[in-house]
């Protein structure tokens, strides 16, 4: 067994690549069923052919809540993912990522301290009349400040019911870090426009109708927001009759131009019910859209701007570093485990948990 660091690192950099497969295929082998490897569909072929479960945030961390077996468990997507897979699973279970550096843009563009100054502001506006809504994509700090504070966490695919949940008891919405995502949910909710203001992290500050039912925080994906009403009028014009089909992490306007939007199950669902022959221009991340038109050679599916890069986070997990994770973990090392302390945890699992109790 490699023990120091540096023997893990020098192993793994000396391997030919087809040498890193294979190793990773003995690793899981003599791992058995003590591992499991769960891999979100951003993430490259090269990758997710490792995985044992693939899916959205939400199915995988309803998976990460049912796994009682594995005592690892090793995600390859973001950390905000693998902090999530730590919350909901046990003690004994170690959760682990390949790069501990792979982030998230979007969820970097709200810190716990932040939204605390944000919710003291809205506390001596609208004293007892917010409910905090996280997108999972954001710290598990935030995740917990929901929890603690009666609101809840939320994916794309459940978005919908968390904001029906929070409006039915006739509360105003706080949505954080996605303020795409919230207009777009709080729009298809039936709220008007003109009832949703927007909270603007950079200054601090309230912008929009005095008396808002939903308060957007101004943080977005920067490989959704790409995604223009302009490439869609440019797909339809260069394929007529293409369906066209984005994720609601995407605009306002350009959810509105587009046929369908839907989480990243959704759209997966979209193209794989459509007829043979069907043409689809996908608005999300380009690795599941190279894996659909692969997986689905009857249909063309292209994406709906080919100028839109991979994301970055995303691509920071690699065969070499997902061996190193491996190596690392059967000689007990302690590089790659994501841990959240008990505190947080706790708070973060009460909002995880309202999540998956209303779907
Ligand atoms: S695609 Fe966007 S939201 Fe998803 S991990 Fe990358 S930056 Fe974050």
């Amino acid at each position: 067994m490699l023990g120091t660091e540096k023997e893990i690192n020098r192993f793994c950099l000396e391997l030919s690549e087809q040498d890193v497969v294979q190793r990773i295929y003995e690793l899981k082998a003599q791992l058995g069923s003590r591992l499991l490897i769960l891999g979100h569909h951003y993430q490259q072929d090269q990758v997710i052919q490792f995985a044992d479960l693939t899916g959205d945030s939400f199915l995988l961390s309803r998976q990460a809540a049912e796994c009682k077996d594995a005592q690892y468990i090793v995600f390859l997507g973001v950390n905000f993912m693998a902090e999530t897979a730590d919350i909901l699973t046990s003690l004994w279970q170690k959760v682990f990522i390949p790069d501990i550096n792979a982030g998230c843009i979007m969820a970097d563009m709200a810190e716990a301290c932040q939204v605390r100054r944000c919710w003291e502001v809205l506390q001596r506006s609208f004293p007892g009349e917010v409910i905090p809504i996280t997108y999972v994509n954001s710290s598990a700090e935030i995740k917990a400040f929901c929890g603690e504070n009666g609101g809840l966490t939320c994916t794309s695919s459940s978005a919908d019911g968390a904001f029906h949940w929070a409006l039915e008891q006739d509360m105003k919405v706080l949505f954080v870090p996605d303020e795409h995502l919230g207009r777009n949910t709080a729009f298809k909710a039936g709220i008007d426009p003109e009832e949703m203001a927007v909270w603007d992290r950079q200054r601090n500050r309230l912008v929009g109708p005095e008396n808002p039912r939903v308060i957007l925080w101004n943080g977005y994906c920067p490989v959704h927001q790409e995604f223009s009403p302009d490439s869609i009028s440019a797909v339809r014009k260069k394929h007529p009759g293409v369906r066209v089909v984005v994720h609601p992490e995407c605009s306002c306007e350009t959810v509105q131009a587009a046929d369908e939007a839907g989480s990243t199950e959704y759209i997966i669902d979209c193209v794989r019910t459509s007829p043979a022959g069907s043409v689809w221009a996908v608005g999300t991340e380009i690795n599941l859209v190279q894996r659909l038109s692969l997986e689905h050679g009857d249909k063309k599916i292209i994406s709906l701007d080919e100028t839109v890069k991979p994301c970055p986070d995303m691509l920071k997990i690699s065969p070499r570093n997902l061996l190193r994770c491996l190596e690392g973990l059967l000689g007990d090392r302690t590089e790659n485990i994501v841990a959240v302390d008990s505190k947080t945890a706790g708070w973060a699992r009460v909002a995880l948990q309202r999540m998956l109790s209303i779907r």
